[in-house]
């Protein structure tokens, strides 16, 4: 399966199909999302439209597991869990060795390949709704540790952490709202070279408007 993933990818594809409605994608284009890039030309689409986004959650109830993941990035997740989505109508739970998940995380070797973290909706997930409200029940977030510079710290590995979750219930890049406010303070910024490990206000607002 192919990785299309790269911040810039998505907002290329946003801002050319502006008024994709419910498309199920292919399966290699349907995992995009993510990625931790420094992206340097920031692109016009639609915030909180998930045309060609990320896809929502099913529902509040956010089960998280992990697969092969080390203390420092389990323990960024868990923060993350436990003080950003939770301070959203999203509840995040941990869920120790479920089979059935709204998120399962790996840390993995991917390479060079441009993103230094990812979200996918696999094959073996469940979907439904239509858009804007496609869900996908049983992503993976995968932390790509070839970048290992990119999580050597506390704040690198929460902002990281944060940023993943965010694409897990929709959450896209500041840098596709033209006007959002302090877009560099959001943990959602598509920039490796800074740690914001918060969502803002705004972005609580977008969440908070989705599954309400
Ligand atoms: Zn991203």
């Amino acid at each position: 399966m192919s990785h299309l993933m790269d911040a810039r990818e998505v907002s290329t594809r946003s801002s050319r199909h502006p008024q994709l409605k419910a498309i199920r994608f292919s399966l290699a284009v349907a995992t995009l999302v993510a990625a931790f890039v420094s992206v340097s030309s920031p692109a016009q689409a639609n915030w909180g439209s998930f045309s060609g986004g990320p896809w929502i959650a099913n529902n509040i109830f956010h089960d998280v597991t992990f697969s092969n993941v080390e203390e420092p990035q389990k323990t960024a997740t868990l923060w993350a869990m436990d003080n950003e989505l939770s301070s959203t109508v999203i509840k995040p739970n941990f869920c120790s060795g479920c089979a059935n998940f709204d998120v399962k995380v790996f840390d993995s070797n991917l390479g060079d390949n441009g993103a230094v973290a990812m979200v996918q909706c696999p094959s073996s997930a469940t979907t439904g709704g239509s858009h804007p409200q496609q869900w996908c029940y049983g992503q993976h977030l995968t932390y790509n540790l070839f970048y290992g510079s990119k999580y050597a710290t506390w704040d690198q590995r929460r902002s990281r952490a944060c940023h993943e979750l965010g694409h897990t219930v929709g959450l896209r890049h500041t840098d596709v709202e033209s006007n959002y406010p302090d877009p560099n303070s959001s943990c959602m910024v598509p920039r490796s070279d800074i740690q914001p490990f918060t969502y803002t206000p705004h972005d609580k607002g977008h969440i908070n408007d989705k599954y309400s």
